[in-house]
């Protein structure tokens, strides 16, 4: 039987292994497949692919994009785009740039509450510029202000704490829409985060192809549910980790992975979607 995990994060965002030792990792778990699926950034694939080609571990170039509707956050996830359309790049670098200036704004929130953390050393530990909440409260760890990330997040920079701060978010249809453009599948990721599964048959009208029912903190009752799901709106099944390297009490690469078989619908939906561009150009 062959395995994909397709929900990984790199130290070009916010997890902490580098694209190299992700595929490495990936092999020696005895994946066949894995997609990179860094916060707004596409800069760990080259890299990935590279590493690789030394494998025979097979490289889905992804990304995970924010929206947002009405205060509530929506992850999702881009499969097989083109991520070297310079547009595409361009947007992508708008949206970090808002990142690194949203970075700054919390470490000024959180010097009010006695917290100092120097912005210099924090820009300095991001390999590129997807930099997020948790690279802060890796620092505020470090430093000693918290015990935990899961600390950080509850007292300080958790969504509604004091030195919460928002982020640059698209809505979903722009989101699907630009996954759409350069290519790709969009997919609808932890669904359960969303908590309103009312959404999905929207997000299926706008464009969404997919959904992830394998998820680390889902049970048989909830991955049931949402395959459900998926079959009502005709979506595809995905899956994966959510790995963010040695990040505490995560799962690790190939902790969640799906049969091989998902990820040929997922090709055979490319395909199809490919030829329909071709026809209307
Ligand atoms: P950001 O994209 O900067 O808003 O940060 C969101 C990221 O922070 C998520 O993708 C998770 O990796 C992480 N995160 C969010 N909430 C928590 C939490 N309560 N505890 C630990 N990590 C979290
Ligand atoms: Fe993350
Ligand atoms: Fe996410
Ligand atoms: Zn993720």
């Amino acid at each position: 039987m062959k395995y994909a995990d397709l929900h990984i994060h790199t130290n070009f965002s916010d997890g902490t292994f580098t694209p190299e030792q992700v595929v490495r990792q990936a092999q020696e778990k005895g994946l066949c497949c894995i997609a990179i699926t860094d916060h707004d950034t596409v800069s760990a694939i080259e890299p990935a692919i590279k590493e690789a080609e030394k494998s025979n571990i097979e490289l889905i170039p992804g990304v995970e994009l924010t929206a947002e509707v009405n205060d509530c956050e929506i992850h999702l996830l881009g499969y097989f785009v083109n991520y070297q359309t310079q547009w595409f790049t361009d947007k992508l670098d708008q949206i970090c740039a808002v990142r690194r200036r949203r970075a700054l704004h919390i470490i000024e929130k959180l010097k009010n509450c006695g917290i100092d953390l120097d912005p210099e050393e924090l820009m300095s530990e991001v390999s590129s510029g997807s930099i997020g909440r948790p690279h802060i409260a890796s620092m505020m760890k470090k430093k000693g202000y918290v015990i935990s990330l899961q600390e950080a997040f509850d007292k300080y920079i958790g969504n509604g704490c004091p030195c919460y701060v928002k982020k640059f978010k698209l809505t979903p249809a722009e989101a699907i829409e630009m996954i759409r453009k350069v290519g790709g599948l969009a997919v609808l990721a932890h669904p359960h985060y969303m908590g309103n599964d009312r959404l999905i048959s929207e997000f299926a009208r706008l464009g969404l192809k997919g959904i992830e029912v394998y998820y680390a903190e889902y049970n048989s009752a909830v991955t049931e549910h949402y395959q459900n799901l998926a079959k009502k709106y005709g979506l595809l099944i995905t899956g994966g980790s959510d790995c963010h390297g040695q990040s505490e009490g995560r799962p690790k690469i190939g902790g969640v992975k799906i049969p091989y078989n998902l990820v040929e619908a997922m090709k055979k939906e490319i395909e199809i979607l490919r030829n329909e561009q071709k026809s209307s150009c």
